[in-house]
């Protein structure tokens, strides 16, 4: 199937423009199409390859929400920050239930381990507390199966837990789900969203908007590989929700610094195979959350967390930052004893923290309008776990300007049958082989990143979408390197 050229959106009129088709991007799309509001979703790239490819795939408990970086002794006098960390928490806990309701398909369920260790930052009891406070926020619904045990009883049922190293005081014991596919879950909720009315355009940059009367006009530049052309489109209201790149979509004059960049590293390992399934949170010797997440035969492990002001597309895996995940790993586990030579890979990306007066805030999701700009809204902070949460607080502040059109939606969103067919890459907009192997079918997260079955994936996605023998090996070329860009090799 031909892709239609650009200018064929030229002229167009929407209520919505969303700049931006990582998790939060798409999910506004379909909360705003769901409602009602004539909706285009934009986006430079592929559907889901922004930020949303690089988390550590984790649906959080809300526990680390509820954790405050000042001194324990400090909670009775912050009464209004706790309270605001109790909130927060309650609808972390609820978008959990909702994405294990609704998304069950995208998910895995395991079982993860919190080591005590003595001298702690936080003491078993509070910790323990913690975990039924953020139960009863909600988190019923879809519990935690929260226990602390002793070291013996722990290493009795667990081979990840008999491996920690000492002195241990106990170990809690919690069921957590990882998403299965992150990429799917943006892939899938825009085809929702497109379903419900939303128009999608892919490789289609948003390069300026400029004022006109009441409305907005988009300016969006062809970013598809053997295709050129550029198109202006008319919109009552803008949804910037372009991650870390938000401060850099050109020409919205979005008054201020919206987000504060926080890079994230995670390298994968092998671990021994007693552990498939099974994961880890903890605290690293610096106090950050450290995790070991289960991967199929795999685990992965870290990540950093590191305040960056850099184009996030300039971000690279730096030699120290494995060495500090890899370190404290040994830590955690001495008789693992891991080196350079056990990791397979690692990646990393650009937490879009909020910001308040210039500075970062690690809690809320925000939907910012500039009273001087009225219908640009910016949205920063959200997780992919928050995605919907975010879009809601979007629709919201459509549906306070635009007026109220109909509910919103709701159901189940499965990965469709027949996935990696000439029909499915037709429907799916595919435009790269990167597209198809990474973001449309699980073959990119698998230990070869796709590689093994990329030879025949690009033979289907030729027959597909058109491609001459010349543009099929471009393809190849592209992924190849892309896939090294992303995935670094420390050996390689
Ligand atoms: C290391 C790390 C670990 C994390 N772990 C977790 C986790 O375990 N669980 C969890 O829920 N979350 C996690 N997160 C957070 C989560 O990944 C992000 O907060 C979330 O993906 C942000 O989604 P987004 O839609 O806001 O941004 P993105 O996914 O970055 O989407 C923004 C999109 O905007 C596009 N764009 C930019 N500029 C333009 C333009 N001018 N025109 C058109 N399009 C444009 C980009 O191409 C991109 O696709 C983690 C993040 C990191 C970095």
């Amino acid at each position: 199937m031909t892709r239609p050229p650009l200018s064929a959106l030229d002229g167009t009129d929407y209520d919505a423009v969303v700049i931006g088709a990582g998790a939060v991007g798409c999910a506004s799309a379909r909360q705003l199409a769901g409602r009602g509001f004539r909706t285009l979703l934009v986006d430079r790239g592929d559907i889901g390859a922004g930020t949303s490819s690089r988390s550590s795939r984790m649906l959080y408990s809300g526990l680390g929400y509820l954790a405050a970086r000042y001194p324990l002794w400090q909670m009775p006098f912050r009464p209004a920050d706790m309270f605001q960390r109790l909130l927060y928490t309650r609808e972390v806990m609820r978008c959990r239930a909702e994405l294990v309701r609704d998304m069950p398909g995208h998910l895995t369920k395991h079982r993860f381990h919190y080591p005590f260790r003595k001298g702690d930052r936080y003491p078993p009891w509070l910790v323990d507390l913690g975990f039924r406070l953020v139960e009863a926020l909600d988190g019923w619904r879809v519990p935690l199966a929260y226990r602390r045990l002793s070291p013996a009883k722990a290493a009795g049922e667990s081979a990840m837990a008999a491996a920690l190293g000492g002195p241990l005081r106990g170990v809690g014991v919690f069921q957590e789900y990882m998403y299965a596919w992150p990429e799917r879950i943006c892939v899938d909720t825009a085809l929702d969203a497109e379903r419900r009315g939303a128009t999608i355009r892919t490789y289609a940059e948003a390069t300026a908007i400029a004022r006109e009367g009441e409305d907005w006009l988009v300016t969006l530049d062809e970013r598809a590989p053997e295709m050129q052309g550029r198109a202006q489109v008319r919109a009552r209201m803008v949804v910037n929700a372009a991650g870390p790149w938000i401060d850099r979509v050109p020409g919205g004059g979005w008054g201020k610094r919206r987000v504060i960049g926080i890079k994230g590293v995670n390298v994968m390992v092998r671990l021994p195979p007693a552990f498939r399934g099974q994961g880890l949170e903890a605290f690293s010797r610096k106090g950050e959350p450290y995790y070991v997440f289960p991967w199929r035969d795999f685990h992965f492990i870290g990540p950093t967390e590191t305040e960056v002001s850099a184009d996030p597309d300039d971000i690279r895996v730096e030699e120290a930052e494995i060495d500090y995940i890899l370190a404290e790993a040994n830590h955690l586990f001495p008789a693992l004893r891991l080196t350079r030579a056990d990791v397979l890979h690692c990646w990393c990306g650009v937490r879009p923290t909020s910001t308040r007066d210039g500075r970062q805030t690690s809690l809320p999701v925000e939907v910012a309008e500039d009273p001087a700009m009225p219908g640009l809204l910016a949205v920063t902070g959200s997780t992919i776990m928050l995605h919907r949460h975010a879009a809601r607080k979007v629709a919201r502040a459509v549906e306070s300007r635009l007026g109220r059109r109909g509910p919103a939606p709701a159901g189940i969103i499965a990965p469709p049958d027949g996935l990696g067919t000439g029909q499915r890459v037709a429907a799916e907009h595919v435009v790269r082989l990167a597209d198809l192997i990474r973001r449309r079918l699980p073959d990119g997260l698998e230990p070869d990143l796709g590689r093994g079955r990329a030879e025949e994936l690009s033979r289907i996605a030729a027959a597909s979408l058109g491609w001459s023998e010349a543009r099929r090996q471009d393809e190849l070329r592209h992924f190849e390197e892309d896939t090294a860009r992303v995935y670094v090799n420390p050996d390689a």
